[in-house]
């Protein structure tokens, strides 16, 4: 069972083990953090269609990246094993889908969280001021600058600079312009190089799953999240008062499928206690989305 803290130290060990077990999973860097971590990606596939994975956009949802990496294990294994993954044979998932994963899009915030100051030779004084009046890191979001990365994407992004903290914050703060972050950045150069054609970001939590976004969305997202409803429970909501999000900023610039995936239900950070319950769910949903034909 996964171990805590799931930090960027453990993860990046986890990720080479993971690499050296299994032949069918390549392993690279999509770019660094504010301190110079490597924003890994993992890749699994030769097929035509192309599917995206990511966790920990946000510091104290960490556990997303814990469950995509149990899954991602899964997955490997069944393809070494011959078996099925979800309702179809390893092999031909592999031969029909190149599977993209970000598990831990924010590192330096997830040590943040786990570690407090001790994670971070930045300014103690300014992360102290941005965490508010908390005692801990407990409720930090953003980046190690005070920057939400999922408030970042040029999608409506006017809007939640209008509304949102205007100083960095250890959540909310969408920054002085969209996509100045490191870690963002990252993520939209992967996107526009890649070509996906669905992506999922995962996210705690709330138990539902946000499908569109100003209408861009294309029509099948809708059968898709019935389906992922079906195997998890979680509820699909179309659309919610929130931009800027790195699903949002998809489907505008692509109109295709993007989903942000709520998991858990509760208050952030999830009890690792409930991790096997979470796990179940969130497999379901990654093994439909590679499954499911995209037209
Ligand atoms: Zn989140």
């Amino acid at each position: 069972m996964v171990q805590f803290p799931y930090d960027s130290k453990v993860l990046a060990a986890d990720i080479k083990q993971l690499a050296d077990q299994y032949h069918t999973i390549k392993c690279s860097s999509i770019g660094y953090s504010v301190l110079g971590k490597p924003l890994y990606e993992l890749k699994i596939g030769e097929g035509l269609q192309s599917i995206h994975w990511n966790g920990s956009f946000h510091a104290n949802e960490w556990m997303t990246t814990a469950l995509l990496m149990s899954v991602v294990r899964s997955y490997a294994k069944a393809l070494e094993e011959d078996e099925y993954f979800g309702s179809v044979k390893a092999r031909d998932l592999y031969a029909n889908t190149t599977l993209s994963l970000v598990p831990m899009v924010n590192p330096d915030g997830v040590d943040l969280f786990m570690h407090g100051l001790d994670a971070s030779h930045a300014n103690h004084n300014s992360l102290v001021m941005m965490n508010g009046a908390n005692k801990t890191f407990a409720s930090w979001k953003a980046n190690i600058r005070g920057v939400d990365l999922n408030n970042q994407f040029p999608a409506n992004w006017e809007i939640e600079k209008e509304r949102k903290p205007t100083a960095p914050s250890f959540r909310d703060y969408p920054g002085e312009q969209p996509l100045t972050e490191p870690e963002a950045i990252a993520m939209a150069e992967l996107t526009k190089r890649c070509n996906f054609d669905r992506v999922l970001a995962f996210h705690s939590q709330g138990e539902v799953i946000y499908w569109g976004y100003q209408g861009l969305e294309p029509e099948r997202s809708f059968h898709m999240v019935e389906a992922f409803y079906k195997g998890s429970g979680y509820e699909p909501v179309r659309t919610i008062d929130s931009y800027a999000g790195y699903k949002d900023w998809f489907i505008q610039d692509y109109q295709k499928e993007g989903y942000t995936i709520e998991v858990g239900k509760g208050i952030n950070p999830l009890p690792l206690s409930t991790f096997p319950y979470h796990y179940g769910r969130v497999k379901e949903i990654c093994a439909l989305s590679l499954s499911t034909p995209l037209r």
